[in-house]
Formats: structure tokens, sequence, C-alpha cells
């Protein structure tokens, strides 16, 4: 996660705050490259600058949890009178919803936010945790006004802080955007579950790959497009750079993100992810090079780059498609 410079302010007058946000992205294979405005340099931001071709947009990929086949329970909802005449709001077990127009959509949304909510629970920790108190509040803007604050191209933004013994946790997102029910949100959620279970901040890298897991999986094969051809380019991160990161990286922030779930894929292919939540709590004490030895009989940073790109690429030598 990057901290946002008005985030810091807030940290410094006491309270504790996180914050991640999902970027816009180039247009994979379309626009890498090219300059696309401002580095996200002080917030989290998820990829996303430009609309989905309606082809990608109408894809009906699933995410692994509903790969998986979980079968959801279905989501009341209720919906509140509306106080300040631009807002309306609904609010489910976790969740409170902000939103503008038509209340038809907002079921679905319900749902979706409650599903990914107890799937990301459930990967990592096994079960889902006690209702969120205070609920979680999602903003659906459709302005791009609420996104002032956020890193510039920010497709989705996950914040918290917290009070006492209690998280209040803060999501916003664009409405319109095409991908917002397979990938945005889960992605953004995830962030929000993870909030409260490490003591310390999680490492960028961990924190964006466990929220690019929660993505459909269209959006892996934009990883392995993107990360073949940086491969040919010779221009990866070593994943050692990657897991000793702090923050995101200036350049090449796209990357980060499809190495950063490329790595927890490999990672919780090779063992549990309850392992790799073991990995992110004692690599912070002991270092990230023995805890891998340990718990993924992995040698050396080497060895993990030799089986990660193995993982990767297969046999075969990286697609040169760039
Ligand atoms: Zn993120």
């Amino acid at each position: 996660m990057l901290y946002g410079s008005h985030f810091r302010a807030l940290l410094l007058s006491g309270l504790f705050i996180f914050s991640c946000a999902l970027p816009i992205t180039q247009a994979i294979g379309q626009t890498a490259g090219k300059d696309f405005g401002p580095r996200l340099a002080d917030t989290k931001t998820e990829p996303a600058d430009k609309p989905r071709i309606a082809a990608d947009m109408s894809s009906k990929s699933k995410t692994p949890a509903e790969a998986k086949g979980k079968a959801s329970t279905s989501t009341s909802v209720r919906y509140l009178p509306q106080k300040d005449g631009v807002w309306s709001v609904a609010e489910t077990d976790n969740f409170r919803i902000f939103f503008k127009g038509d209340i038809k959509p907002i079921d679905k949304m319900a749902q979706v936010v409650e599903d990914s909510r107890q799937n990301a629970y459930e990967r990592w920790f096994g079960k889902a945790e006690d209702t969120w108190s205070p609920k979680c509040y999602l903003y659906l803007d459709d302005s791009g006004k609420e996104f002032k604050k956020a890193p510039k191209n920010a497709r989705g933004y996950t914040s918290a802080f917290q009070k006492g013994w209690n998280y209040h946790r803060y999501i916003t997102v664009h409405s319109d955007d095409p991908d917002l029910v397979d990938t945005v949100l889960p992605h953004e959620i995830t962030h929000a579950v993870m909030i409260g279970h490490f003591v310390d901040q999680l490492p960028t890298w961990a924190d964006e790959g466990m929220a690019g897991i929660a993505q459909r999986r269209a959006d892996f094969d934009d990883f392995h497009k993107l990360i073949g051809r940086y491969e040919h380019k010779g221009k990866l991160f070593s994943l050692q750079t990657l897991m000793e990161m702090e923050g995101y990286p200036d350049d090449d922030v796209d990357l980060f993100y499809a190495q950063s779930a490329l790595l927890v894929e490999f990672l919780i292919k090779e063992k549990e992810p309850k392992v790799f939540v073991s990995l992110l709590r004692e690599a912070k004490k002991d270092g990230w090079a023995p805890v891998l030895k340990k718990l993924y009989g992995i040698a050396s940073f080497e060895d993990l780059e030799k089986r990660w790109k193995s993982f990767v690429f297969g046999n075969a030598s990286p697609p040169n498609d760039g």
C-alpha cells in the first residue's frame, strides 16, 4: 500500500490510516510503454485507464472463488431514507453502500460485496470474521468527485483508520467501471479484509497480490502477456526487489501489480493460502529468505526466481508479442 500525502497528514494527527488503491492501468497490449500520466507516487491505485473494449467487458470469466463453485448465501439489503438529497443509501450486514440513481443494480452489488468479503476471509483465514462494526462504507461514485484525493488514475480506492479496537473501512469505486463487479470490488474488498489482520502493514506486493487473486481470470491472461513482454526485454522486477520494495515502484506500476499477483498465485499453488499468511507474519521477524526455506523448501531467491518463472512460462520461452 502507498500512503497519500493527505493520509500522512492524518497519521501525524494521530489516526492510524491504511490506504490502497487499484490504479487505472494502461490497457495491456495497447498502450504499454506510453506515459499514462502522473505516477502513483502517493497512494495505492489499481489499473484501469481506459474503458475496456466491448468484448472484454462482456467477458463472463469467473473469479477464482467463483470458479471453485462456492455457493453464496443470499444477502439481505435494506434501503435507508435519503437524507442529504444526493446520496441514496443501502445497507447489508457489513456494508453501507452510497449510490446515486437507480436502485435496481444495488441488490446485485450488495450480493457481490458480501460474497467478496466472505470469499476473501475463507481463502486466507479459513472462515469469516464477525460482522464488521462499523460497517464498511462503499461509495459508488458517478462523477469522479470522490476520487479527488485518490491517486491519479485510481480505479478503486480503499482506506481505513483505527479507532479504539474498531477499524473504519472506506472503499470508493467508479460506479460505471465495466469491471466493477468481477474485478474492482473483489480486489478492493480483499484490501478491506486484510486490514486489521497484520500487526504491521502488509508489504505492498503481498497486499496487491492477494487482492489481485480475487480478480476475474481474464485479468490473469493480461498479467501473463505483460510479464511475457517484460521478460523478453529482460526488465522484470527481480523477485527479491519486488518483495523487499517499500510501497510502489515509480515506474512500471502495472508490471508490479501483475508480478505481485502471479507471485502470490505461485505461492498458494505450492502450499495452502494459510501457509502464505504464515510467511507474511514470520518474514516480518525473520526475513524472507529463511522463512521461504522453512515453509516452502525454497533454498534462495535464485531458487524462487527459477521456480516462479517455470510456473509462469512453463517450459516454453516467454512469448515475443511486444
Ligand atoms: Zn489494490
